[in-house]
């Protein structure tokens, strides 16, 4: 369920995406609004206005929640970092961001940026809902409130300074600025992010026995997400330091398998897949070595059997165009990266158009493990 999401449309070459999960967060967000805090603030206004002001509420602080990430993302793209895509979903949103930023400088700002954004629209909206003469309408009073107290909530919530929320990314830029290491900020900013996802989780489970049942288990719910981020954080930063200054060239297999582009799809079921357990294969042109595509056992299912004897695994392949490849000289952290967008396991290594190696997440994971050994 996490990972279905809705293409909203890009921005400055950003995917948004939302994910199925903020539906449930709109509807609660809706629901509330128009069951307990309308009716108590505004008494004036009818049912059905408290439900249509709910949702146009809920809609905009969702607006609100893409223009937190928009600010990161653009700050982010200003300081040359790519940025994939933003996905809003359950907790707010997510900047796919592809590198750590470069410079202690650099990720204060990136971070800062999003906060600094919502305290913005947070302190104008609820400065209008003051300004307001007591002639104005309720409803725009109430969307104006509902903004200013959501954008104002969510500002100061993500600069707790819990690794890895916003305020937690400000505090390792200054930790990174003070010791000038990016893995000792990182150890430093976890650690400071786990004391308080256990607040989280403690504070929550003391609310939960003494009452407040709801909101104490809502807040061992953020803590136990906030203490897998934080664990999760100072893995990659340990995997960073591992693969650092490492080349795909001396991980990946340098004398894979391969299939000629002229070899029929049977040859290729029967003399690869079923004799040799392969499940994918780089193909290359016949005399030259040249990498032309990949075929799986997937493209073979689209031809009927029976025209497999004469079928070419060219003319079913992907492509050499549409695939992900990488380079012997490239950094692994990067080729990693890549395996882990596009969600491979596997990424044929070339050379002047020349399949020199296969580089598969397994290749990786052995190299890890060799050098951890070493390590203790
Ligand atoms: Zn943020």
């Amino acid at each position: 369920m996490l990972n279905h999401s809705l293409r909203l449309g890009r921005i400055h070459g950003i995917e948004i995406d939302v994910n199925w999960s903020w539906l449930i967060i709109f509807i609660l967000l809706t629901w509330s609004l128009a069951v307990f805090f309308f009716p108590q603030l505004f008494p004036s206004m009818s049912t059905t206005t408290d439900w249509v002001v709910g949702a146009i509420s809920s809609l905009l602080l969702f607006v609100s929640v893409l223009l937190h990430e928009l600010s990161h993302s653009l700050v982010a793209e200003s300081e040359g970092i790519p940025v994939h895509s933003i996905t809003l979903f359950v907790f707010g949103g997510v900047s796919d961001i592809e590198q750590e930023p470069h410079s202690p400088k650099d990720e204060f700002l990136m971070a800062a940026a999003g906060p600094a954004m919502s305290l913005v629209i947070g302190v104008i909206c609820y400065g209008i809902f003051l300004a307001l003469p007591s002639t104005a309408p309720s409803a725009i009073a109430a969307v104006l409130l509902a903004l200013g107290f959501y954008n104002i909530t969510l500002a100061i919530f993500n600069l707790i300074p819990g690794f890895p929320l916003d305020g937690g990314r400000v505090f390792r830029a200054i930790v990174w600025g003070i010791t000038g290491s990016f893995q000792k900020a990182t150890r430093i900013a976890t650690a400071v992010g786990q004391f308080f996802a256990y607040l989280f989780i403690f504070g929550g489970l003391f609310l939960a026995i003494t009452g407040a049942f709801l909101s104490g288990l809502w807040l061992v719910f953020i803590g136990r997400f906030l203490n897998n981020a934080a664990v999760g954080s100072r893995r990659q930063a340990e995997l960073e330091t591992y693969l650092k200054n490492v080349r795909v060239a001396s991980v990946m297999n340098p004398h894979p398998p391969e299939v000629p582009a002229q070899a029929s799809l049977e040859d290729f079921v029967e003399n690869y897949v079923l004799a040799r357990n392969l499940r994918a294969l780089p193909v290359v042109a016949d005399q030259t070595n040249c990498l032309v595509g990949l075929v799986t056992l997937g493209e073979a299912r689209t031809v009927p059997r029976e025209s497999w004897p004469v079928t070419p695994v060219s003319s079913v392949m992907l492509k050499v165009d549409q695939l992900t490849v990488a380079y012997p000289d490239e950094p692994l952290v990067q080729a990693l990266q890549d395996l882990t967008r596009d969600d491979l396991n596997q990424l044929p290594v070339v050379q002047n158009g020349q399949l020199v190696g296969m580089l598969s997440r397994s290749d990786i994971i052995r190299y890890l493990r060799v050098r951890r050994e070493l390590s203790n």
